[in-house]
């Protein structure tokens, strides 16, 4: 289906900017609570804001939400800035919403003065309680007609450190009756004894997110606050607060989250599975979050290509991860070299080709390329070829080897097999083939055709790594719709190691984080963490595409 040329919020810019509103000015926000690593979800949202940004000429800030200190850390943003900018963005300002706590707890004083807040000294679940239902108007809080001075010098308290956690909140006074449960009175601070990874033991009391959120955008004058659909029902309190304290009109707008096939988008729920042991880390390459889908090999492009192609809608829907994985097929098509490698290895022996013999071959680098240019690659007589090129007893349409059957080694000749070898178990050692010289790879006279070509690497100049295949972290296809715990759906086989493989020399002296593509296995990245010695590499994507455009 063809999309409009505009998405609905690019749509609601344009108006804005026609009408001459916020100035002309355009200005985005990505605001992460710093508490775990960003995942593909939020690459949606930063596609967006600074996407949004650099399309009308304006700017995006970057703005730590930092009001929930016991699960905040600096590890995480740390994490966060260098995953924007290796997105390709960069923001104008840094900001931290905990930078606001003194003008914050300013405006509580001023609402408290106004007779539009109170200290109310029931408990958490009491509050809930009596909030009601959407359909039934909630109760009064005994508290909720304390003088303003009571109210004040009960907050001073609060914010001295007098009052225990849990023991009292500072709510605004709004609605107990009104159809949106966030207008009921919600609680604006709380007390926390943590201390805060910025302001250190400074506060014993923290905004909430409700209290901080759409104050912090009118301090930075924010004119588009873009967030996802869950918070359509905060966005009458986001305007209470802005008109009530007077501020500068930001606007907030709800967009569809991502959701992504076969896996999670909640940090909570990654957070779970790092602390319990179901993956390596954060930044395990079966995860969603972007150290892990970076380390992965999926490339900056792809995940901004994949942003596009999504779009922004204003309904929930399942992302499909066959597009995000035909995103990245399409660039590293045109980026990635192609080199020789054999996962499974078994020998293949050129019995005719001369002992101790041994010829350079030339091999195109990317068809897609020219100017990649060509490499030489060794070829000899014993060579490794992957195990499931070679059937003892092939069926009719197996254009690999078996007993008599040609093919082409490619770069290189046409073989026939002549026999095989198995050891004690059963197992095939080793396929013995004759190799016709005539043959060779771009200068072959002899107008032969055989239908298949296989991949090899010649035994005496392989270099042994481990490669890492990663299958669904998920076996279910939409984790949204389950009742039962996510864990039960974890795909056991997620992740296969292949600590064998054989792989062309060249691939020996690549650095970490290099990529290509091994010729019919797929896209390859060199892991951060390989060794010299014995590479470590990781499977991006494997080259058959689902994705039916
Ligand atoms: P999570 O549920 O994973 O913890 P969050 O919404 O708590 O995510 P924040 O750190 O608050 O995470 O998110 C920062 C920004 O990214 C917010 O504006 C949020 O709306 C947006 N965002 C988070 N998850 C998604 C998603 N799946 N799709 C699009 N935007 C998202």
């Amino acid at each position: 289906k063809e999309r409009p040329v505009l998405n609905f919020i690019e749509q609601m810019i344009e108006q804005d900017l026609a009408e001459g509103k916020h100035d002309g000015k355009v200005l985005t926000r990505f605001p992460p609570h710093p508490n775990g690593y960003l995942h593909i979800g939020h690459a949606k949202s930063i596609c967006l804001n600074f996407g949004l940004a650099q399309k009308y000429n304006g700017k995006c800030n970057l703005r730590f939400d930092d009001t929930n200190p016991e699960k905040e850390d600096i590890e995480y943003i740390n994490s966060i800035k260098e995953d924007i900018k290796w997105l390709g963005f960069d923001w104008d300002n840094e900001f931290y919403a905990s930078d606001y706590f003194d003008q914050l707890y300013e405006y509580a004083v001023q609402l408290i003065k106004a007779g539009k807040a109170y200290i109310d000294e029931n408990s958490a679940e009491q509050i809930s309680k009596e909030r009601g239902t959407p359909t039934s108007p909630g109760k009064l809080s005994e508290y909720r007609d304390r003088s303003a001075e009571e109210n004040l010098s009960l907050f001073e308290a609060m914010k001295n450190g007098e009052v225990e956690e849990g023991k009292r909140v500072l709510r605004a006074k709004i609605d107990m009756a009104s159809p949106i449960m966030q207008m009921r009175d919600p609680v604006i601070y709380r007390v926390k004894k943590a201390v805060h990874h910025r302001t250190g033991d400074k506060w014993c009391i923290y905004p909430t997110y409700d209290f901080a959120h759409g104050q912090s955008d009118a301090f930075e004058k924010i004119t588009h606050s873009l967030c996802t659909l869950e918070f359509a029902s905060h966005r009458p309190l986001y305007d209470w607060f802005i008109s009530e304290l007077d501020l500068y009109p930001s606007k907030q707008t709800e967009f569809a989250r991502l959701n992504l096939s076969y896996t999670v988008v909640s940090k909570r729920k990654l957070k779970e599975l790092v602390e319990d042991g179901h993956v390596e880390g954060w930044d395990d390459p079966r995860m969603p979050t972007l150290a892990a889908i970076r380390r992965r090999g999926y490339t900056a492009a792809s995940i901004r290509n994949f942003a596009t192609k999504i779009g922004v809608a204003k309904r929930d829907g399942v992302s499909d991860v066959a597009l995000l994985e035909h995103s990245v097929r399409e660039d590293l098509n045109k980026k990635a070299s192609r080199v020789l490698g054999v996962l499974d290895p078994i020998k293949l022996i050129i019995t005719n080709y001369p002992e101790g013999q041994s010829e350079m071959l030339p091999a195109v680098n990317n068809p897609e390329d020219e100017s990649a240019g060509k490499r030489e690659i060794p070829f000899g007589r014993e060579l490794y070829i992957e195990r499931d090129d070679f059937m003892e007893e092939p069926p009719k349409k197996f254009f690999r080897l078996g007993p008599e059957k040609e093919v082409r080694l490619k770069y290189a000749y046409i073989v026939k097999c002549t026999g095989f070898k198995k050891n004690e178990a059963g197992a095939i050692e080793e396929v013995y083939a004759e190799y016709d010289p005539e043959t060779k790879s771009g200068h072959d006279t002899t107008g032969k055709k055989v239908k298949g070509t296989l991949g090899w690497v010649s035994s005496e100049h392989a270099v042994e790594a481990e490669v890492r295949l990663y299958d669904r972290l998920f076996a279910t296809e939409n984790l949204n719709d389950i009742d039962d715990d996510f864990k039960n759906h974890l795909n056991p086989n997620s992740l296969t190691i292949k600590a064998n493989a054989k792989v062309e020399p060249s691939v020996g002296s690549m650095k970490p984080n290099t990529q290509f593509q091994f010729e019919r296995l797929g896209y390859f990245i060199i892991d951060k963490e390989s060794a010299p010695d014995k590479p470590r590499i990781n499977r991006t994507v494997s080259l058959r595409d689902n994705w039916a455009k």
